[in-house]
């Protein structure tokens, strides 16, 4: 099939350093100590190959290792799709409904945001994901979900591997606790072992089991998180949006409803636009479907309002009471700060004592204090502008 034969592709070779990533290191590692512990356990010392469920179980967990360095490499490689820089709307009306990235000095098409890692307008981003040093988007959407499941079953197969390998070897045979159903163990001890069950790998079994069952709740879940992104067809930036929105409408009692423009009424319509057999999810990234009632910028012009009413309410200044260097991980101002660094990799921001910064709304309408951990001062309402990040 053609997705199976499609091999990695590189938008540009210098992609590779992508690698060069704590991120894709720590992934890579979990990935290859489970996978070789689970074939070595297999083949040394838990399921003689020489017998079809022996050789069955062996294949599979090959199996799972290529499919799992498959789609991570493609999630990685293929990447979300940039839009390109300096990107003009085809009409010259269109371009006031969209957000102009003063970075890649373009528009930015609907449903594409400006990530500050990758440094590019993102097609459909979802969020910036350090496993794989990229960003979750248009393009790789199916590859890093499909990722997201395979991780976990492979990692509950390896698991079940490590546990039984350490359970025949310390008691020689195994009862799965009905008495109709054994493995008889002899086959491997008629053939000599090629090594005894030592010590070491006793804990490298150990350890790369505590490391399957910790990737598998971890992933698990990231995988259901997604799902529920691809089956509402809203990311995790427009389901913020969409909050917003309707804050918005209930400040102003606008009396305006706002019909989310992606989803497309049905799960499986949804699933549809991101999953597809060729492995290329639908639409060019820029241009998308959307609800009956809804057209192209309904979305887009919603952003903008919430722009301009980000500038006119819920903002509060503040100023900073002490010294901040910006350190990620500060070592002076308590555990909590320590321990509260932000997983997102956003910057901290270095503040100077007497420096004033704007807050915008939290989530429940309050302000949301930048530096919440530092003391910082409310000295009231903005009295002016202040130049917007962008973002
Ligand atoms: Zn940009
Ligand atoms: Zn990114």
């Amino acid at each position: 099939m053609k997705f199976l034969s499609a091999i990695v592709t590189f938008e540009n070779l210098h992609e590779v350093r992508r690698l060069c990533h704590w991120g894709p290191v720590i992934a890579l590692s979990v990935i290859g100590i489970c996978s070789t512990m689970a074939i070595f356990d297999s083949i040394i010392w838990y399921w003689p190959l020489d017998t079809t469920g022996g050789s069955v179980n062996f294949i599979m967990l090959l199996n799972w290792t290529v499919l799992i360095l498959y789609n991570y490499f493609n999630a990685m490689f293929v990447g979300p799709g940039y839009i390109p820089l300096d990107w003009k709307p085809d009409g010259q009306q269109e371009s006031q409904y969209l957000q102009f990235c003063r970075v890649c000095q373009g528009f930015k098409p609907p449903r594409s945001h400006h990530c500050r890692k990758c440094n590019r307008c993102v097609m459909k981003m979802d969020h910036h994901c350090p496993w794989i040093n990229n960003c979750c988007g248009h393009q790789n959407h199916a590859y890093f979900t499909s990722f997201l499941i395979l991780a976990p079953l492979g990692c509950s197969h390896a698991a079940i591997i490590f546990v039984m390998t350490m359970y025949t070897q310390l008691y020689e045979r195994i009862s799965f606790g009905w008495s109709t159903v054994k493995i008889d163990m002899s086959a491997p001890r008629r053939v000599q072992p090629l090594m005894p069950f030592s010590v070491p790998a006793f804990a490298a079994t150990l350890f790369a089991l505590g490391l399957a069952l910790g990737t598998t709740i971890a992933v698990g879940m990231l995988f259901f998180i997604q799902m529920k992104v691809i089956l509402r067809n809203k990311t995790s930036i427009e389901a913020w949006i969409e909050e917003k929105a309707k804050d918005r409408i209930q400040y102003y009692q606008t009396g305006e409803e706002f019909i989310f423009p992606y989803d497309l009424g049905g799960r499986w319509e949804n699933f549809k636009q991101v999953f597809t057999w060729s492995g290329t999810p639908r639409g060019d990234g820029v241009q998308w479907p959307v609800h009956p009632k809804c057209h192209q910028h309904t979305l887009t012009i919603e952003q903008l309002k919430q722009k301009a009413d980000k500038r006119v309410r819920s903002q509060v200044q503040y100023r900073a009471v002490e010294v901040y260097n910006g350190a990620c991980c500060p070592v002076s101002k308590g555990l909590q700060t320590f321990f509260r660094t932000p997983c997102t990799e956003e910057p901290r921001i270095p503040l100077s004592k007497g420096d004033t910064i704007l807050a915008t709304r939290g989530t429940k309408g309050d302000p949301l204090p930048l530096g919440l951990e530092l003391n910082l001062e409310v000295i009231g309402p903005p009295n002016k502008h202040p130049t917007e990040p962008e973002g």
